[in-house]
């Protein structure tokens, strides 16, 4: 029997250890999730807790109840793997040998990369749906705005969903055009990459939404450092330093996956710090029995929960093929849901090239439309916490 190890009990570690269990046919597997969190949480609707649409409750649920059914569930923290020995260091000072190991601990806000960050989000005047616990702030903050400067930062690199920095901004656009204060206000985005999204359709979507709300667009800016006293974001520009003063900022944090993945001999060697996998078979490159997916593989695409669906059923099949010319492959399929109101969304789906890639095999997904806003809060959350996380989607 295989003895399968997980690491981290999220969007990517549930549903891959769930489809391994519900394997029927084959090798058997013992399964063993190690996840610390009683709380299992869904990322995507702190962007509706931010914009007032969604309560936390939402958001965190019980961890226990989404663990797969067989699946060994270990309350720890992992701090070491050793890949030689094929063993896994856990913070309650025990080890955990392994046939195979899952790595997926996801990303976390990188806040003392910007100095003065942190002290800005304890203060009154900046938010960050990036911490569960600072969404409901985006929301007192920005709809508690009448007059003044709102700043929204978005980057796409080194966060999750990079592209959902931009729903708190149209969200919040809306409401203030709905509650006659938008022609009062003076709303920046301020972009740390050179294009407003890397597919040029979507970018042309949003280009259009900052026109009609007035928005101030500033490109290819890197943030600096925030300094909170004087409410202003100190940025550069073309290697030209630039102030930009705000009212009230909501920030996309750089991330990092944690630092016993390099530590461990198993990173990329980039500035988050991800596992080093073949991005089409999601295998080590120096190591055949290390797999990663979701946020912390080092996979060359924008990371989504939405991309874990088609990581994690490519990744399975690989882990119990009997050799690589067996392997199935990633195609690199990511998405970002933007909003680009309070009742339309798009959907930006694109493969490892930027080609757009639609789900349904329709196209104009990535045109905004009322019904994919519904899908957005309603429906994938049901998918996600009866179907995704089993293992079944
Ligand atoms: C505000 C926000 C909005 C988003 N919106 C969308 C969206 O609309 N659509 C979309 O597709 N995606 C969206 N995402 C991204 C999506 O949530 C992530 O891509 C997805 O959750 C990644 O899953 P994961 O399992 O890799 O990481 P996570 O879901 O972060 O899970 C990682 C798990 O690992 C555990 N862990 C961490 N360290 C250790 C350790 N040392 N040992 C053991 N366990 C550990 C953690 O406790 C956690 O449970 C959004 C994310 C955010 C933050």
């Amino acid at each position: 029997m295989r003895e399968i190890v997980v690491i981290g009990g999220g969007n990517a570690g549930l549903s891959c250890a769930a489809r391994i269990l519900r394997r029927r046919t084959g090798e058997t597997a013992r399964v063993t999730v190690v996840e610390p969190s009683p709380t299992h949480t869904y990322s995507p609707m702190l962007s509706y807790v931010g914009s007032g649409m969604a309560g936390l409750s939402s958001v965190c649920k019980a961890q226990r109840r989404y663990m797969p059914s067989g699946a060994r569930w270990l309350r720890a923290r992992v701090t070491r793997v050793d890949p030689q020995a094929r063993t896994v260091a856990l913070d309650n000072g025990t080890e955990l040998d392994y046939g195979d190991l899952v790595v997926a601990p996801g990303i976390t806000p990188d806040l003392d990369r910007v100095p003065g960050l942190q002290a800005a989000l304890d203060g009154p005047f900046a938010a960050t749906n990036y911490e569960t616990q600072l969404a409901t702030k985006t929301w007192d903050l920005m709809s508690g705005l009448r007059e003044g400067s709102a700043v929204f930062t978005v980057r796409f690199d080194d966060a999750a969903c990079g592209g959902v920095g931009y729903k708190p901004l149209f969200m919040a656009c809306d409401h203030w055009r709905r509650t006659g204060v938008l022609g009062g206000l003076r709303v920046r985005v301020v972009v740390e990459a050179p294009e407003l999204f890397p597919e040029p359709r979507v970018a042309g979507h949003i280009a259009d939404a900052l026109r009609r709300y007035g928005v101030e667009t500033v490109l290819d800016a890197r943030i600096e450092s925030v300094d909170p006293d004087a409410r202003a974001l100190r940025i550069t520009r073309n290697g030209a330093p630039e102030t930009v003063d705000y009212d009230a900022l909501h920030v996309v944090p750089p991330h990092r996956a944690p630092a016993w993945i390099s530590d461990s001999g198993l990173g990329d060697g980039g500035s988050v710090g991800r596992v080093d996998v073949d991005p089409e078979t999601l295998q080590h490159v120096r190591d055949p029995h290390v797999w990663s997916l979701g946020d912390a593989a080092g996979l060359g695409v924008m990371s989504s929960g939405g991309a874990i669906r088609s990581q994690s059923p490519v990744l399975v099949h690989n882990l119990f093929a009997a050799g690589p010319a067996q392997f199935q492959r990633y195609d690199g399929y990511t998405v970002a849901p933007i909003a680009l109101s309070r009742r339309t969304l798009l959907l930006a789906e694109v493969d490892r090239q930027l080609r757009p890639e639609p789900s349904f095999g329709v196209r104009d997904l990535a045109n905004p439309r009322p019904w994919t806003f519904l899908f957005d809060r309603w429906l994938q959350p049901a998918l996600y916490w009866k179907g995704i996380l089993r293992g079944l989607i």
